[in-house]
């Protein structure tokens, strides 16, 4: 905060009054400084694909294209980090939309339990990893009013991230409870954890614990950042907790639809 301050004098100079004008500084300050902070981090995640990408491209060109293995093995690189930055731009996209006043989401009445069953199946189905999803769902129908489109994502998010983070054969735990008014649900993982210093971070954007490993992974650092915003903009809550080295647990809360209560 910054105040000025002013004396208010009679005509025979006498103070009777004082002004004092308190300006919120801090706040637009804070607010210029997450936006320089946001470009810059913006700047840096396209600048490094495009940077790797640039390389071996030059490698390719300089003979490397001569040996079809090295070739092919260069042209996956570049594939994958061409891939890697659709993915950024998309996330940035979703970002600045959420961000916009004229955000809309489109509630519609949903059976929950049947909702998460019909995406666990999807994971299921297309089983790309050797990982075990275990259930534990209450009985019976509980409705949300959900904008069906954002929550998947959401929830795909939060599974993909288990499945990244975790060993071959391990466990993900998919549970849901009912809590008074509200459906609460949490994804756990046998991964490889966050340490209890970062937890509160992992919801901001960019923000990674191990940069390299979620790059490599393919990771844009925005999934959880928008996972928030979009579990905020429905009436809901989201938080971590988490074992380093033992796994990690995604809990969030959404209340139910005010017709059955
Ligand atoms: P990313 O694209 O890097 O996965 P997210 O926003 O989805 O970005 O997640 C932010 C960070 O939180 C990740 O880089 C990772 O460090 C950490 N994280 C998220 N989910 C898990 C998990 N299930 N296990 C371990 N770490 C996780």
């Amino acid at each position: 905060l910054r105040a000025n301050f002013s004396v208010v004098k009679k005509d025979s100079g006498l103070a009777n009054g004082l002004i004092a004008v308190i300006h919120d500084v801090t706040e637009q300050e804070q607010v210029d400084m997450e936006r320089r902070e946001f470009v810059a981090n913006v700047s840096h995640e396209l600048r490094t694909p495009l940077t790797t990408m640039k390389s071996y491209l030059e490698a390719l060109q300089d003979g490397a294209v001569e040996d079809a293995a090295l070739a092919t093995k260069f042209l996956g690189v570049t594939q994958r980090e061409t891939e890697r930055m659709i993915r950024l731009v998309n996330d940035l996209l979703q970002l600045s939309r959420l961000d916009s006043k004229d955000y809309k989401i489109n509630l519609e009445r949903t059976d929950y339990v049947d909702f998460c069953e019909s995406i666990i199946d999807r994971f299921e189905m297309s089983k790309r990893q050797n990982i075990e999803f275990v259930r534990y769902f209450p009985k019976g129908s509980f409705y949300v009013r959900i904008d069906r489109d954002k929550l998947t994502q959401v929830i795909d998010n939060i599974i993909s991230n288990a499945m990244k983070y975790s060993p071959e054969g391990g466990i993900i735990t998919f549970r849901i409870t009912r809590r008074g008014r509200n459906i609460r649900t949490m994804i756990s993982d046998q991964g490889v954890g966050i340490p209890k210093e970062n937890l509160s971070k992992i919801f901001n954007r960019f923000y990674r614990v191990d940069r390299a490993r979620s790059r490599k992974l393919g990771g844009t650092g925005l999934g959880l950042a928008i996972a928030k915003e979009m579990i905020e903009a429905q009436g809901g809550e989201i938080w971590a907790e988490s074992d380093w080295n033992r796994g990690t647990t995604i809990h969030f809360v959404l209340p139910l639809d005010r017709r059955d209560n």
